[in-house]
């Protein structure tokens, strides 16, 4: 489709100005001033933007559409997140591939994406998880390279869902990846500290209150500096997925202070939510790992934010319905995760750019601009360049609403947002110069995404 942008407040990582922005077809044409009649294209859609921002659409770095796991299906399947998406302005997932059982590394990236493609409504890139090392791990992995995926995901915790890997075969990994330019993402909880902590409360009842002191902060801090000490000693980046303390945070700004490149991401639950929620009635809705903190957690987080040290918020969007939550009353098997995506931008914006912790600039780095460059995405996406997709997000800063549990879109059936007065909502999106969100109604296409082929992490080039 053909459309002008007019009159809106474009926001990039790096300005704000008032230009129009012409779309023609998938991409982004051009950016001026204005535009004379004869620079337009005859069959042309104008959208008026008065008094609205208008930023690359939003890609949220880390979702589990569809996870099978744990014997159980997440609720969102891959076209329920993605629509669910379009209405948080998130126009780009990069979600996360399993490691089949005896397959070679690559082969779970070639599966994931047969079952996404025909179902995702927004275009999407891959994680790639490694839980061992069988064969020659440089071969397995320029494999993946060559699909397109350039970042892969170590485990330090869960032994009995399969996904822990010990720390020998990490260090192969580790060495391959930088030969590859590979990004290497970190699940970050020491297994050891968590199993002496479940080991003081065993023969006891295990509620879901007992996770935040099962899996401990300082498990946290413990995972991070060894796991970001292997990165240090071979001077390669690594990723810090869902930083979720203070303690945390205190072991990224120890490793950085060592020289160690580490790009770390929260996410909108860890910077907003505590777990008093695990003390009440219906703690299931909210119990996801690491667990949720304090409110010091919270406002050390937004700190780590506003400081830099924390340059990426996704979401680790993970759904079930409350009847799946409500199959168990042990934390230490309740189904883990929450609904995230749609919430995201409106979380980021209510929380830090209304309270002033933040700029409009900042918030695209954060949730656009920076995950783009970190996974190998940008300036295709996460930018307003000319010659770029046409993914667009058309902001309306103003709009007040609640967020509550009946007018969300996740199969979840539930937010852990339920009640929370927000301020803005993503007006129009547009994926590749199709409108695909206008006035809250989905106008996307299932099966009209497209895998998105990563080249190399901006990590590395830095
Ligand atoms: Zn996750």
């Amino acid at each position: 489709m053909n459309i002008l942008i007019k009159n809106g407040r474009l926001v990039s990582a790096q300005k704000m100005e008032d230009k129009e922005i012409l779309i023609e077809n998938d991409k982004i044409k051009s950016v001026k001033d204005s535009f004379s009649d004869i620079e337009l294209p005859s069959k042309l859609k104008i959208i008026d933007a008065k008094g609205k921002y208008v930023m690359p659409g939003l890609i949220d770095a880390h979702t589990h559409y569809q996870l099978v796991s744990r014997g159980t299906v997440a609720a969102d399947k891959f076209y329920e997140g993605s629509v669910l998406a379009a209405f948080g302005g998130v126009t780009t997932v990069i979600d996360f591939a399993d490691h089949l059982p005896d397959k070679e590394i690559a082969e779970g990236t070639i599966h994931r994406n047969s079952e996404a493609t025909g179902e995702m409504a927004i275009d999407w890139a891959q994680h790639q998880v490694i839980t061992r090392v069988d064969g020659d791990v440089n071969k397995e992995l320029e494999e993946l390279k060559k699909l397109g995926v350039t970042a892969v995901k170590i485990f330090t915790t869960y032994k009995n869902a399969g996904y822990f890997i010990e720390k020998d075969p990490v260090k192969e990994i580790f060495k391959a990846c930088k030969d590859l330019g590979i990004l290497v993402t970190i699940h970050a909880e020491d297994d050891d500290i968590i199993e002496a902590n479940s080991k003081q409360v065993e023969n006891k009842p295990y509620p879901p209150e007992l996770l935040p002191v099962i899996r401990s902060s300082e498990a946290e801090y413990r995972a991070i500096k060894d796991y970001g000490e292997i990165a240090g000693s071979l001077d390669m980046p690594i990723y810090i997925v869902h930083l979720s303390s203070s303690r945390g945070l205190d072991a990224v700004r120890e490793l950085k202070a060592d020289g160690v490149n580490v790009v770390v991401e929260t996410t909108p639950h860890y910077l907003t939510i505590t777990n008093d929620f695990l003390k009440k009635e219906g703690a299931q809705k909210f119990l996801m790992t690491p667990p949720l903190r304090e409110s010091a957690d919270n406002k050390a987080l937004w700190g780590g934010v506003v400081s830099g040290d924390i340059s990426i918020i996704a979401t680790d969007h993970c759904t079930f319905t409350l009847e799946q939550k409500f199959q168990s009353n042990d934390c230490r098997t309740i189904f883990p995760g929450v609904p995230g995506t749609e919430e995201m931008l409106q979380i980021v914006y209510t929380d830090g750019v209304e309270k002033g912790l933040i700029d409009i600039t900042r918030l695209v780095s954060l949730l656009s601009t920076e995950p783009a460059k970190a996974f190998g995405l940008y300036p295709l996406k996460g930018s307003l360049e000319p010659g770029t997709d046409a993914d667009i997000l058309i902001f309306d800063s103003a709009k007040e609403s609640v967020l509550r549990n009946d007018n969300r879109h996740t199969v979840a059936g539930y937010t852990p947002y339920d009640g929370m007065k927000v301020k803005g909502r993503a007006e129009t999106v547009i994926l590749r110069g199709e409108i695909i969100l206008e006035n809250n109604e989905f106008l996307g296409k299932r099966g009209a995404g497209r895998f998105i082929p990563a080249g190399l992490s901006g990590a590395y080039t830095k």
